[in-house]
């Protein structure tokens, strides 16, 4: 078999490179033909030595995505289901706004943490991606909207990594491919460009900080254990105060930048107004430690399993006023994509099970969003 050069970060593709008796620097050239240019097949790479192209096709292939279906939003959000095999459906979008195009990853079929709001977390855990298909998803989506739009210069100008799965979950196929979206000779994104959401894998967040240190987000829900447990199992293992430590630490590695704190807000289990003075109060508690914040209240996407309900908006905005009275900056979102499914809790794919029977699933995702800013006070608590 075949190596698929996605799988391989600048680094990785030098070692590949060298494994054929080539020279480092051919991998590049290698690597840009690859993610700036799109390129699938070697015979296109023109300043590619001819030798070299023709020894590549037995050893190498280039290979994305393929692609279930698109559905493009009237509000210009477009949603892609590719079929990663075996009956896994995976989920990206993109979501056009006037100063930036965000592109929503996924990075793994199904999930393990279990979360009661989210509905990939109902679905279960299938598989982690591997580096091709998590940075697959960006080459296809890059290489395809410049297409459709006309355009030579770059689309995607933010990743964030909130499709379905936990991607520190799947770190050792996931730093290789935040790594291809920062490469100045790949896709150039900014560390601060790339957003990783996790539900709190505390070792991983310290490991990210060392390896790549990229914006952080971290699905936090409740401002207390047993609620943060009850919505979020991994809270069992780390609870919160070790996350926020775990937070702290990571702003280390990330001087100046803000930790996110998604907050999904739900109807009568976490958006009371005693729960948002307890927030305050533990990120108070906090902020000593170097802790500065920001929120993102999320209106919960329902489904029927969850039993569930979205919170009201005057709900909504009581809960974040109290949080930007206490200095917090605070943000809620609004859906984007909704008339294709592609809002938060609203992907849907079909999966197959392992004994073969196709359910349809609606997966509940995020990420889709669109930022809007209530308010935006002194930084950090
Ligand atoms: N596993 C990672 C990243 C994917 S989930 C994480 O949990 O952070 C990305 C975000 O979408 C998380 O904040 C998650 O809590 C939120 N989310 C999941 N299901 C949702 C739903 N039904 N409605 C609104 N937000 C949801
Ligand atoms: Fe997994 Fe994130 Fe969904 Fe929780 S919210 S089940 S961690 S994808």
């Amino acid at each position: 078999m075949t190596s698929n050069l996605l799988d391989y970060d600048l680094e990785g593709l030098a070692a590949f490179c060298e494994g054929l008796g080539e020279k480092r620097f051919r991998a590049t050239q290698l690597f840009r033909w690859i993610h700036q240019k799109g390129a699938t097949g070697f015979d296109q790479m023109t300043d590619l030595a001819k030798s070299l192209r023709e020894k590549l096709p037995a050893s190498a292939h280039i290979q994305s995505l393929k692609v279930v279906s698109r559905h493009d939003s009237a509000d210009g959000t477009i949603k892609w289901l590719f079929d990663v095999g075996a009956g896994d459906v995976i989920e990206t979008v993109f979501i056009p706004e006037s100063d930036r195009g965000t592109l929503c990853i996924s990075s793994q079929a199904g999930c393990a943490v279990g979360c009661r709001f989210c509905s990939t977390g109902h679905q279960g855990f299938s598989r982690n991606l591997t580096t091709a298909e998590i940075i697959g998803q960006l080459w296809f989506a890059e290489h395809f909207l410049r297409t459709h739009l006309g355009r030579d210069e770059r689309v995607v100008s933010n990743v964030v990594m909130m499709g379905m799965g936990e991607p520190l979950q799947n770190y050792s196929q996931l730093l290789p491919a935040l790594r291809v979206m920062l490469d100045d000779h790949a896709y150039g994104l900014s560390r601060r460009r790339v957003t990783v959401s996790t539900s709190g894998v505390v070792p991983m967040m310290d490991r990210l900080a060392q390896d790549c240190p990229v914006a952080l987000a971290v699905s936090l829900h409740a401002p207390d254990d047993e609620l943060r447990s009850n919505l979020v199992p991994l809270n069992r293992k780390y609870p919160i105060d070790d996350l926020l430590q775990a937070c702290s630490r990571y702003q280390l590695a990330a001087p100046r930048d803000f930790i996110t704190f998604e907050y999904c807000m739900l109807d009568g289990v976490n958006d009371q107004p005693e729960h948002a003075h307890q927030l305050v109060a533990l990120m108070r508690k906090h902020s000593n430690e170097g802790l500065s914040c920001k929120f993102n209240l999320i209106p919960f996407n329902p489904f029927p399993a969850s039993g569930l309900k979205r919170s009201g908006m005057p709900q909504v905005m009581a809960f974040a006023k109290i949080l930007m009275d206490a200095g917090m900056v605070t943000t809620v979102r609004k859906t984007r994509g909704d008339d294709i499914d592609a809002a938060c809790g609203q992907l849907a794919g079909d999966v197959q099970d392992r004994t073969g029977v196709q359910k349809r699933i609606a997966s509940q995702r995020q990420g889709m969003l669109k930022g809007i800013k209530v308010v935006s006070k002194e930084v950090g608590v």
